[in-house]
């Protein structure tokens, strides 16, 4: 079973009014979690991989290990993206490796840290696009900056200081031609995002719905979204863990965040507690054991609980089996022709 490309579970999505999330894997367990949830809620799936787990992981280990998934589980569309490429090469280098989706961060210099001004994130973003869609890969663009640091890549700071600017989103999103773009409206990357439950001083959801308003056919991204559950933490702490008190992104807020255009919603800090929780516990309880199963196997266990549970609450259960998968060649002829096209002046409203 080939990988489906993003644009094209996003665009079912869309139709089906739901919210696919995206997580990050580094290694077998997290990819097997993530199929095993899929499978059990019937659910397509997107994984995305940073270029650290590209590193961390080897592109070829990653990339076979999700060509595996494909294969297992045959009944589940598979879109296989880079999360936060950094630069053209990058993007380039996942596409040749044959990610179907790859995100362009322009909002960042190649240094992932500092802030570029908007042109050189349109001109960036803008060929990252000409080289993907004659390839029928999907792109997905990031305008304003979000706070805190994912795998050394971030501005750092509050996710308040670089919001998106509607006018300029509108902008880049006509210039680029991205399909999905994401946006920052107060989430932060990490564990800390928000020193008490978020309210609308914090976390602007009225400007994601201005954003939707203005781009009805592209499709938004929430990052920063993992929720960071209480007794995630807690299960952390009890058995040895030092978190600080934290909040994340409230699971009924990334629902509101569904039903006005967002359909693709990161999470990678939600199932990194989840699995060091499940691995803490087990170092605690039994300190004699020393087989390495014995504590990844509750880990993934713990991380496939947590994947399930979104998939249900982003709505993506039950629709794998939706529509017949459309191979790159498919989607370049799409783009070819402009039926693919997310303008809103050529494709109206
Ligand atoms: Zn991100």
């Amino acid at each position: 079973m080939p990988l489906v490309t993003m644009r094209q579970l996003l665009d079912e999505a869309a139709k089906g009014g739901y919210g696919v999330g995206a997580f990050n894997v580094n290694n077998m367990e997290q990819i097997q979690a993530i199929m095993e949830a899929a499978k059990e809620t019937n659910s397509p799936v997107i994984i995305q991989a940073s270029r650290g787990a590209r590193q961390y992981a080897q592109d070829r280990y990653l990339y076979h290990l999700m060509l595996a998934a494909a294969e297992l589980y045959p009944e589940i569309p598979i879109a296989m993206h880079q999360d936060h490429g950094n630069s053209f090469e990058t993007c380039k280098s996942a596409i040749e490796l044959g990610f179907t989706s790859v995100m362009m961060d322009g909002s960042l210099k190649a240094d992932g840290k500092t802030p570029t001004d908007f042109e050189e994130n349109v001109e960036v973003t803008r060929r990252v696009v000409d080289y993907a869609h004659e390839r029928g890969v999907t792109v997905e663009g990031e305008i304003g900056v979000l706070g805190g640091i994912e795998d050394g890549h971030g501005a750092g700071g509050t996710g308040l200081e670089h919001v998106t600017d509607p006018d300029q989103a509108v902008e880049f999103a006509e210039r680029t031609g991205v399909d999905a773009l994401a946006i920052a409206i107060g989430t932060s990357h990490g564990a800390y995002k928000f020193s008490k439950k978020p309210d609308g001083s914090v976390l602007k959801m009225e400007l994601l719905i201005e954003i939707h308003k203005r781009l009805p056919k592209t499709h938004l991204v929430m990052h920063g979204s993992s929720s960071v559950p209480k007794d995630l933490q807690a299960i952390v702490n009890q058995y040895g863990g030092h978190l600080k008190e934290t909040w994340g992104v409230p699971v009924e807020e990334i629902q509101l965040g569904i039903r006005n255009g967002v359909r693709k919603i990161n999470v990678d800090t939600d199932n990194r507690l989840a699995i060091t929780g499940a691995i803490r516990k087990v170092f605690a309880e039994t300190p004699e054991k020393f087989d390495p199963r014995d504590y990844l196997k509750p880990a993934r266990d713990a991380m496939k609980k947590l994947v399930s549970e979104r998939m249900t609450q982003f709505g993506q259960a039950g629709h794998a089996g939706d529509y017949t998968q459309k191979s790159v060649a498919d989607m370049a002829k799409g783009y070819r022709d402009g039926s693919l096209s997310t303008q809103p002046l050529v494709v109206g409203r």
